[in-house]
């Protein structure tokens, strides 16, 4: 019987979890270990511009999985294909259409690498920002769900005080906070 097996026999569920950032990864990740989960990170952020910042933000969540033991897998830096895939949708406001096309393309890598590397669930950091819509981006991971044939772990990361959690973890860390989601329409409209 299940109750009569030792904790540590009973096989985990495997997560691949995107991340967008190291300080928006920190709440997730210790929310869900704390459910059983065990999390790999996922970091595929080809929005990220200029590429100075993609590497800052990369090295941070480097720091962090190697300081907490989390396994991190690094996807391409594929530029030229997020630019044509946004491609008309430049002076979209944050949250609007590019964004919707953005989510998916990382999602979209997410579920692909998660069904190949045989994870039980894929999911996403995204939903911890207040400049996100939790409601868009888990539609989508529900699409990909069916697509794929594979499990998304819909989520809300920022409720219940989540994203004051993750920044307060963030500054404790001494963990870079960039001012701008990622891609240069986002970085230009907050310099402007
Ligand atoms: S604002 Fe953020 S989510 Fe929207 S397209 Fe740019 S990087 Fe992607």
């Amino acid at each position: 019987m299940l109750k009569n097996i030792p904790q540590n026999i009973i096989q985990k569920q495997k997560i691949l979890l995107h991340v967008c950032c190291a300080t928006c990864s920190l709440h997730p990740y210790f929310l869900l270990t704390s459910l059983g989960l065990e999390v790999t990170f996922y970091f595929y952020n080809p929005n990220i511009h200029p590429k100075k910042e993609y590497i800052r933000r990369l090295k941070d969540v480097i720091a962090i999985s190697k300081k907490y033991n989390i396994p991190l897998i690094t996807g391409r830096y594929e530029v030229k294909k997020w630019f044509d895939l946004t491609k008309n949708f430049e002076q979209e406001p944050e949250g609007g259409k590019r964004c919707t096309l953005c989510y998916r393309e990382r999602l979209d890598k997410t579920a692909r690498t998660a069904k190949k590397l045989k994870f039980d669930l894929f999911g996403t950091t995204l939903t911890i920002s207040p400049h996100k819509d939790h409601n868009t981006i888990n539609a989508i991971g529900k699409e990909l769900e069916s697509e794929k044939n594979i499990t998304y772990y819909s989520s809300n990361f920022k409720k219940k005080d989540g994203f004051k959690k993750t920044i307060k973890l963030s500054k404790s860390l001494n963990i870079y906070r960039q001012h701008y989601c990622g891609c240069i329409y986002s970085k230009h409209k907050i310099s402007q």
